[in-house]
């Protein structure tokens, strides 16, 4: 008998929805696409959607860019960080994390996590204390919000200031706040892969006025930051205007108009992520040779992938595993590989890191971490043919 094979891919997105693929036509028709190039009396689409993303998640000013690295980028170097600064950041996260801390000439320095995908606090304290950081990126690595409670009161023991990376967490709350709404400035991607999909593109959002002007400035609003939506008073604008240097990184209308047509459905989306999600989770906690870790009753997550251990496996075992689930159509990305993949990397291989820290907790929970995209473009029969896939394959790999 031939063992089911999954055909659905994993990388498929919805369609942009019909009204912004009307309004993106429309804009091309008029040639105007630069966001400054607006007819005299035009709001144009980038400012609207600054407003539009500003009061959904319930920050006083947004400012729209060119990917979500860029926004992390542009974060830290508002916030004020230098070349030599040490930037603190959970070691469970994607490239353009220590990449963006890089890219502005500051000195990632690695934290530990826990069993749950969150950063480790306590080795957060330790790590503050021994390296006197006054930055923390805090990356919410596939969507897994640590305890803000504790994040928060390590932050405020060593005034620290933090810098949330939400791409994996838009919409996703803690204890009924957003997530990005619980350190000085936010990042958020709208990379095809995140929960908005504009191909490329990010917000930057903050409740600091000077920051804001600063961060529009720098986003390379050359004297023309009048155009933008959400934006602080022009006097805030007077005193960073000359100061603030162009790194040009702006969002476009095009872009602008595909994102505002999927803000409507957005809260949506979130449920449906989960009603996928939460099918996957219960398949997953009963399965054998598999541990998932249960989700914490103060965060409302976004459940646009899923992660899980194969404890029951043998590490050698488990690249054989995934071999044999992709050859049933099932895409797992392994976190505990040496060598790096497609968009999976472990910590050690970013080697323009000097020092890299040996992470115990870290190294043992991605050993046998998995990790699983889970578009829109699946169903809950998908699901239930997935989990069936990976229980089937695994057995064949278990100890006797
Ligand atoms: C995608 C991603 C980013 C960067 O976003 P881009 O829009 O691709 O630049 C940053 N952090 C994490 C955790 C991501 O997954």
């Amino acid at each position: 008998m031939t063992k089911p094979v999954f055909s659905k891919p994993f990388t498929q997105q919805e369609a942009i929805p019909e009204a912004g693929i009307a309004r993106a036509v429309e804009i091309m028709k008029t040639g105007r696409l630069h966001r400054y190039n607006l007819l005299p009396d035009e709001a144009g689409e980038a400012a609207a959607l600054e407003m539009e993303y500003a009061k959904w998640q319930g920050a006083d000013y947004c400012i729209a860019c060119t990917s979500g690295g860029y926004a992390i980028q542009l974060g830290l170097r508002v916030c004020g960080v230098k070349p030599g600064d040490k930037v603190l950041a959970n070691a469970y996260t994607l490239a353009p994390v220590p990449g963006a801390i890089h890219n502005v000439g500051g000195v990632p320095v690695l934290v530990d996590i826990d069993e749950s995908y969150h950063i480790d606090c306590d080795d957060l304290d330790a790590k503050a204390a021994a390296s006197g950081a006054k930055y923390l990126l805090l990356s919410y690595m596939r969507g897994h919000i640590p305890d803000m409670d504790k994040l928060l009161a390590v932050c405020a023991k060593y005034d620290i200031c933090l810098i949330e990376d939400c791409a994996h967490t838009m919409g996703a709350k803690w204890r009924g706040i957003r997530s990005g709404n619980f350190g000085k400035v936010a990042a958020f991607s709208t990379q095809t892969y995140k929960h908005m999909n504009s191909g490329e593109g990010g917000f930057l959002t903050t409740n600091d006025a000077e920051l804001a002007a600063r961060a529009v400035v720098s986003s390379g609003s050359y004297m023309l930051y009048g155009r933008h939506g959400a934006i602080p008073a022009e006097d805030v604008f007077q005193k960073v205007r000359l100061h603030a240097p162009n790194y040009s990184g702006r969002m476009d209308h095009m872009r602008a108009a595909i994102l505002r047509s999927q803000l409507p459905v957005l809260e949506d989306n979130l449920e449906r992520w989960n009603q996928l999600y939460d099918r996957l989770h219960a398949a997953f906690s009963a399965m054998t040779g598999v541990v998932i870790p249960a989700r914490k009753q103060e965060e409302f997550y976004v459940g646009s992938s899923i992660q899980f251990r194969a404890e029951g496996l043998a590490t050698k075992a488990v690249p054989q595993f995934v071999a044999a689930c992709a050859k049933r159509g099932v895409e797992l990305k392994w976190f505990g590989d040496e060598e790096p993949k497609a968009f999976t990397s472990r910590y050690d291989s970013w080697r323009y890191i000097d020092d890299i820290p040996v992470l115990p907790t870290t190294l043992r929970v991605l050993e046998k971490t998995l990790d699983m995209r889970v578009p829109l473009t699946f169903n809950i029969d998908d699901c239930d043919m997935i989990a069936s896939i990976i229980e089937d394959e695994i057995q064949a790999f278990l100890p006797a």
